[in-house]
This record gives structure tokens, C-alpha cells and sequence, in this order.
């Protein structure tokens, strides 16, 4: 049975804010949303689940050996995972190349895309997770603790850090585009900073820590429990 786009929607049901929502309207198009998941195989699906969980328990993507070709050329496609000199590079919402968004999740320590890629990743695994970002503009390390459902921030090392969203083309791989400019801020005068330093037709959301976790959480979540495992459970 070949799975539906709305099974792998993002889980609205755990935002009540309405500029969450709109941030998440922006980011994830239903056209967007139709390309990742609309009639992906069950062979595609075992494929980007087995490499999501790779990654969580080693931090390191599994060798491209362990896929058919054609797997992974479905992926890529559908801008779910790349595959850059004969390596798997990066899956949402992990990257094998390190970033400044580090997670340790479930004993291991994983690099995120982005920074609502890593502030998802608790939902995602369903597990406790501490997130180090940093800050573009004083590159300051930030802390995060998140809770193991993933929507409760449990402590931050700075009181008011900011999670920009900006809101671009995605064209075939979100990673070069969209997530360039999901980032977090130890402070909402760094972030001012860092806009001063944009083109002014630079589009955005300036959400809080706990909203982007509601973001992150909402778009990950159900990566590796897609609703219709919910339903049934
Ligand atoms: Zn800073």
C-alpha cells in the first residue's frame, strides 16, 4: 500500500499559536508536502526510516551500499535524502557533515540541518534531547534542554533566545535554500543585529525558543510515527 501525503503532515493538533501556524504554512506547502510523500513506496519508506534511525543511534548515516539505487534517486527526488561523492549527506533532519546545530539524543550525538531541524528532533525520536546552537552573530554556544515528548523546552542557557525562520524558495533541496536561514539566536539583540546585515526583502518569522520547538516538533513528529500508525494504536 503506497502511503498518503497526509499521513506525514505536520501536526497542527500540538500548536495553539496562530504565528506558529503560519510559520508552518509557509515552510511546508501542500505541493511541498505532495512531493516528499505523495505515493511513497513502502521500499522508499523502510529506506529513509532505516537512515533516520542510523543516524539517531550513531550520528553517522548508513553506507548508500545498504539501498537500491533507485531508492535513494526516489529520495533525492522527493528532497527527503541526498546523496553528495557517494555518501549519504544529509536527512531532514539530520546532516553526516557537522553544523552548528548539534543534538545529543538517546546516548548519541547527531548534527541537525537546521535550526528548527534540531529543536524537532526530540519529537521525531521521541526522546530527551540537548541541543547546542550557534549564535550567528556572537557565535556563542546555547543550550537547550528539550523534553522526551518534544514540546517542552526544560531549560536554555540564555533567558530569551530567538528562533528565526526565513521563509525562501526551496527549489529541489531545502538544505541549500530554506534552512540557510532557520537559525537560533542567543538574544533578540543578536538577532536584530543579524537583520540589519539581510536584504530587506528578506522574509521571516521571529519565534520564541518554545515556539520553535512547537515548529520543529510539529514538522518531525511524524517522520518515524506518520498518523496513520497513530490512528491505529
Ligand atoms: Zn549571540
Amino acid at each position: 500500500m503506497e502511503n498518503r501525503a497526509e499521513d506525514y503532515a505536520p501536526d497542527n493538533s500540538i500548536i495553539s499559536d496562530s504565528i506558529v501556524l503560519e510559520a508552518l504554512g509557509a515552510l511546508m506547502t501542500g505541493a511541498r508536502l505532495a512531493a516528499r510523500w505523495g505515493g511513497l513506496s513502502p521500499a522508499s519508506l523502510q529506506a529513509h526510516q532505516a537512515i533516520l534511525h542510523a543516524y539517531l543511534t550513531s550520528g553517522d548515516p548508513p553506507s548508500v551500499s545498504e539501498f537500491s539505487a533507485d531508492t535513494l534517486s526516489d529520495l533525492g527526488q522527493r528532497d527527503l535524502v541526498h546523496v553528495r561523492d557517494g555518501r549519504i549527506a544529509l536527512a531532514y533532519p539530520f546532516s553526516t557533515r557537522p553544523t552548528d546545530f548539534q543534538v545529543r539524543v538517546g546516548g548519541g550525538e547527531v548534527h541537525a540541518i537546521c535550526a528548527v531541524d534540531a529543536l524537532g528532533t526530540a519529537a521525531m525520536a521521541r526522546e530527551q534531547a540537548e541541543v547546542t546552537c550557534v549564535c550567528p552573530t556572537c557565535r556563542a554556544g546555547v543550550s537547550i534542554g528539550i523534553s522526551p515528548g518534544g514540546l517542552t523546552v526544560e531549560h536554555a542557557s540564555t533567558p530569551d533566545p530567538r528562533v528565526w525562520t526565513g521563509v525562501k524558495d526551496v527549489g529541489t533541496c531545502a538544505a541549500d535554500s530554506q534552512c540557510k536561514s532557520m537559525l537560533l539566536f542567543c538574544s533578540p539583540e543578536h538577532l536584530d543585529t543579524w537583520k540589519r546585515s539581510q536584504p530587506q526583502s528578506a522574509r521571516g518569522f521571529d519565534l520564541s525558543l518554545e515556539q520553535g520547538v512547537r515548529l520543529g516538533a510539529a514538522i518531525f513528529r511524524p517522520f518515524l510515527h506518520a498518523q496513520t500508525n497513530k490512528a491505529s494504536s
